[in-house]
């Protein structure tokens, strides 16, 4: 692919833009299993920046993928026909704090975690915080319409986006939503860009809610000795009106993978379940933990431990927040992949849901873990595999294609907080064929020479999937 190198280097200085095969590879891998090399990295610092780079790709049909933290788990940025990564993390300043109208407005690549640290003084949260808030950049969190532990209660953030700058495909910059609470001022723009995992524009700037941090939280963790008894109790917390902050769920294999990687010593039963309320008012937290300890109880949940102490809820929930990083702790040999990871599924399907994705696992001889904000309904998964092997590539298609013809025949979806992107494109196209159509002509609209990350949701190749392009050396 020709790239006028020198032009770009000129946009945003040579320190800022590299072509150097080390760096290529690094941003040719996300926290997906696949890879495909850029042409060239480039940095920018400000929107005007960020416009002459666009405006020059689209007038030479070049791909711009932009990346935040590159923590998407299916392929998001990888760059399959290669062309220029537009690495946001430079564009990283929080413009305002305004406690008055309960706003912050940041640029794209502020991390999670940062904007949280400058909010906590003044008593002040952004609640979404995915569980990976410790890199994830705002901007990539719009694209993915990320969620966290808190979603049950807080929400996704979808709901805390209120305006946007946004670079168009043609280099236009436009201004979307409102510093409103809500705008009934024609279609709701910012919301299309939610979800569109830098498809349909580039966020240079964002205006999102934030919500004052509650006095009160409780943690509580209870044990169970089957799982589906642990699913059948958050289906009942959710139905009884019970208001969680946090309601999740760690099967056994997850437990044995934190105990071998942290040295937990969790008990290792079928699975454990961590629930939490938050509140100004302490007895009416102290109501709502009582009321879900009991649900528990009636569904054989033992040891239930509970605390208000932070240092003592941090402990408690520690094995969870490390989960992910520890799966491919559980067994000699085996790697954690980032595929069929994160479905969703209607309240009342739950336990079901669980006990068939060990099932379907089982069968097709890989191992798959079990977890995840299910108070959200949100089950996460992660294929466990030699990666060797071709043939455990092989399984995990099956896998991948029999988990989601169930996930979707019992009204779930394909993905409730990650995203789409390469890997989770054919189980998600076959199911959604109806809405294609309207997605394609809206890309069309907004993007007519597809520069921006081509190749992705509607326009994904259905050959994608767990056992091609991949990262890993099979034998
Ligand atoms: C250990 C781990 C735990 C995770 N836990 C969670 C979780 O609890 N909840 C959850 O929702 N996700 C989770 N994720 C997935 C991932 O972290 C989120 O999707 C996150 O929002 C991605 O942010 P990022 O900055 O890394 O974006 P990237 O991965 O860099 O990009 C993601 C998508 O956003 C687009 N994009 C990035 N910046 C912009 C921009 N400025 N304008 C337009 N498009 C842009 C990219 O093109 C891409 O399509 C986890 C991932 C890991 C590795």
């Amino acid at each position: 692919m020709k790239i006028d190198i020198e032009k770009l280097k000129k946009i945003v200085g040579e320190k800022n833009l590299s072509d150097n095969l080390a760096d290529l590879y690094v941003y040719g891998a996300d926290a997906s299993v696949h890879q495909a090399l850029p042409t060239v990295i480039v940095k920018p610092k400000t929107i005007e920046d960020v416009q002459k780079i666009v405006r020059y790709a689209n007038q030479n049909k070049i791909p711009v993928i932009a990346r935040g933290a590159g923590s998407g788990t299916s392929g998001h940025t990888v760059p399959i026909d290669g062309g220029i990564i537009l690495d946001m993390k430079r564009m990283n300043h929080i413009i305002e704090i305004n406690p008055e109208d309960m706003l912050v407005r940041v640029e794209p690549g502020v991390v999670d975690d940062d904007l949280n640290r400058a909010l906590k003084p003044l008593g002040l949260f952004y609640p979404p915080a995915p569980a990976s808030s410790r890199i994830a950049t705002i901007g990539g969190e719009i694209a993915a319409n990320a969620s966290g532990v808190r979603s049950v209660k807080y929400g996704a953030t979808r709901d805390y986006v209120m305006a946007m700058k946004v670079v168009l495909a043609n280099g236009k910059l436009v201004n979307l939503g409102s510093n409103t609470r809500v705008h009934s001022s024609g279609y709701q723009l910012e919301r299309l860009i939610v979800g569109s995992e830098g498809t349909l524009g580039i966020v240079v700037e964002a205006t999102m809610g934030i919500r004052p941090i509650p006095k009160y939280r409780c943690l509580a963790v209870a044990n169970f000795d089957k799982l589906e008894d642990a699913g059948n109790a958050i289906s009942d917390i959710i139905s009884s009106g019970a208001e969680p902050s946090m309601l999740e769920l760690m099967d056994k294999i997850g437990i044995i993978a934190v105990n071998k990687a942290m040295d937990l010593n969790l008990p290792e039963v079928a699975a454990i379940i961590m629930f939490e309320a938050d509140g100004n008012v302490k007895k009416a937290v102290d109501f709502e933990i009582e009321k879900m300890k009991k649900i528990c109880e009636k569904h054989n949940g033992t040891g239930i431990e509970m605390s208000y102490d932070l240092a003592e809820r941090t402990r408690l929930f520690s094995g969870r927040k490390k989960l992910f990083a520890s799966l491919s702790r559980y067994k000699e040999g085996i790697i954690c992949t980032d595929l069929a990871d994160d479905m969703g599924v209607p309240n009342s399907k739950i336990a079901v849901t669980a006990k068939k994705i060990h099932e379907i696992a089982e069968r097709n001889n890989v191992i798959m873990a079990v977890y995840g904000h299910c108070g959200s309904g949100v089950i996460h998964t992660k294929i466990m595999l030699d990666p060797k092997k071709k043939s455990q590539w092989k399984d995990a298609e099956k896998v991948i294609e029999e988990l989601y013809d169930y996930v979707h025949s019992i009204g779930g979806v394909t993905s409730a907080e990650h995203g789409i992107g390469l890997s989770k494109a054919p189980p998600w196209k076959k199911a959604r064929s109806d809405i294609l159509p309207v997605m394609r002509s809206i890309k069309k609209a907004l993007d007519p020479n597809n520069i921006l990350n081509p190749h992705k949701l509607h326009d994904a190749p259905d050959d994608w999937v767990g056992a091609t392009n991949l990262r890993y050396k099979v034998g």
